[in-house]
């Protein structure tokens, strides 16, 4: 099962974030419990509860939290690399109900994924 959409709350501010880019589209803020040195989250203001969910109207900003997560990157100055992650549903490891990308850097991450 997938917890409450707490990501709703950090979008109205009402739960505080680090932000590290916003725009009318979308939100990127630092992960609260960082896998890597650079953890940031990237989540479109539209609810979309999982990639399974997404349809051909979201393709514009599905794209979009992908450039700007490529920006975080270069904005933390990861160079060396990184990683961009959207795990979906149970087996993937999807435990907040609201599509985000994961940025994750500033370390040699390891493949494959646990
Ligand atoms: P996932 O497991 O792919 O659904 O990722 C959810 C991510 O949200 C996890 O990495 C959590 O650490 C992160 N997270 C949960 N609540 C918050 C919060 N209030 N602020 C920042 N990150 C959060």
């Amino acid at each position: 099962m997938l917890a409450d959409n707490i990501f709703l709350k950090v979008l109205d501010k009402t739960i505080p974030a680090k932000v590290a880019y916003e725009d009318e589209r979308c939100l990127a803020f630092h992960d609260i419990r960082p896998q890597a040195p650079a953890h940031v989250l990237v989540i479109p203001r539209k609810e979309i509860r999982t990639l399974d969910d997404a349809t051909d109207a979201d393709e514009a900003l599905l794209g979009h939290l992908v450039l700007v997560a490529v920006k975080v990157a270069k904005q933390l100055g990861l160079s060396k690399g990184y990683r961009l992650v959207v795990n979906c549903n149970e087996d993937g490891g999807q435990t907040v109900p609201h599509i985000h990308v994961h940025l994750l850097g500033g370390r040699e991450l390891g493949w494959p994924p646990g």
